[in-house]
């Protein structure tokens, strides 16, 4: 039936979404014709490694305290319980900052935030990387926003910069960790970004979820960067760093120094979502601040460690056959230049009927990932290291 109602015509603007589906239907298809076919994912972008033991623990002993009259809780605050935002504050002073508990909240997902937060905005032009985790670019173009990409490519390391740009007002979005090509900002390129930001008077939403895989001297979150707190709305989750992905819990930190059009922003996010959602569940939330305890955090650094060492062998072998690559140091994700000049799709078909290795298509982030390829260390050690050896046997 042809209903009367408008729809919101932004979405005919999506483009099909077809990277993981087009991935799935082509390895199906490959396993039916050979049905005897040890395939390898290092394609997939979420954890493997279960929850650690002070997470666990604490979630089993809040399923306990919801089983009783006295200790059961109902809906959470809609910013998060205090006991969870300031072991958030707490954490960010191991970078040595400063965030007042008020100035956090707590969410199901860096996902829903990223998106949500559109919702803040007016008609803004919005600068985002190319290429990078596309439901920045997607909840825009639902919102019907003006977007103009970022090139991220080998001429600047896959860090776009600001130079060159002019305008004011602009909705920027930054991942460092990036997504998917592991590229992460110094502090002195970070500082660039929050000084064009300040002086254009535009707005930096900065995507930390991999932030806990920093190795060396970068910035864990923007707010190391003096000037940030006048232009950064920074976006974190637990899903890389303690194995929530399918557990959902996150944080949004909005400044209160952040205003526009005489609203204060963080007056407007707490707005929407006491409006919008009905908060974490009080056990996720246990197991949360669980992890950011000095024994939880310990533990997540293990599992951390852990897709770092499988993160190492890959990088090895690309090295040995001189292969263009970046991330695999501070980033769970390898971003490697397809060889011999292949385009994505081609490499694709050629590692899954040559080893049965599967990996993602660099194009399926954007235009400029045409040509590359991501890799991720969230498999196993043994599926890692037969994946190494057979890449090993196959690259030239
Ligand atoms: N931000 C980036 C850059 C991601 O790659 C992902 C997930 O892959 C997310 C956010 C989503 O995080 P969450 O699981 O908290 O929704």
């Amino acid at each position: 039936m042809n209903m009367k109602i408008k729809i919101n015509e932004n979405y005919k603007n999506l483009k099909k979404s077809y990277l993981f589906s087009e991935i799935a239907k082509r390895v199906k298809a490959y396993s039916e014709e050979n049905p005897s076919a040890k395939i390898i994912r290092l394609g997939i972008g979420d954890v493997t490694l279960p929850l650690t033991r002070s997470v666990t623990e604490a979630m089993t002993k809040a399923v306990a305290e919801m089983g009783e009259r006295e200790t059961f809780h109902g809906y959470a605050p809609d910013n998060g319980y205090d006991f969870l935002r300031e072991a958030i504050s707490r954490h960010y002073k191991r970078f040595g900052v400063d965030i007042p508990v008020e100035e956090i909240s707590v969410s199901d997902g860096a996902k829903s935030d990223v998106g949500n937060i559109t919702e803040l905005f007016g008609d803004n032009p919005v600068l985002i990387p190319d290429p990078v985790y596309p439901v920045y670019y997607d909840s825009n173009v639902m919102s019907g926003r003006r977007i103009s990409f970022i090139r991220a490519d080998e001429t600047n390391g896959f860090l776009p910069m600001p130079e060159g740009l002019s305008g004011e007002g602009y909705i920027i979005y930054l991942c460092s960790p990036n997504n998917p090509t592991g590229a992460v900002y110094d502090h002195a390129s970070l500082k660039r970004w929050v000084d064009f930001a300040v002086s254009t008077g535009s707005l930096i939403l900065y995507d930390s979820a991999y932030e806990a895989y920093i190795h060396g001297n970068f910035p864990h979150t923007i707010y190391e960067i003096e000037g940030a707190r006048a232009c950064a709305i920074e976006i974190c989750s637990f899903s890389k760093t303690a194995g929530f992905t399918g557990t959902r819990c996150s944080w949004t930190v909005v400044p209160s120094e952040l205003s526009a059009g005489g609203m204060s922003l963080r007056e407007m996010w707490e707005r929407r979502q006491a409006t919008k959602f009905n908060g974490v569940p009080y056990v996720v939330q246990r197991g949360a601040e669980a992890a950011l305890s000095d024994t939880g955090y310990a533990e997540c650094m293990e599992l951390v460690g852990y897709y770092m060492k499988n993160a190492a062998l890959i990088a090895g072998v690309l090295r040995e056959k001189g292969i263009f690559f970046t991330g695999g140091t501070s980033s769970p994700y390898i971003w490697m230049r397809c060889p011999s000049g292949m385009d994505s799709w081609s490499f694709f078909d050629s590692l899954l009927h040559g080893i049965q290795v599967v990996g993602t298509p660099g194009a399926g982030f954007g235009e400029c990932g045409e040509g590359y390829f991501r890799l991720t260390s969230f498999g196993s050690r043994e599926a890692t290291e037969e994946a190494v050896a057979r890449l090993r046997g196959f690259l030239q």
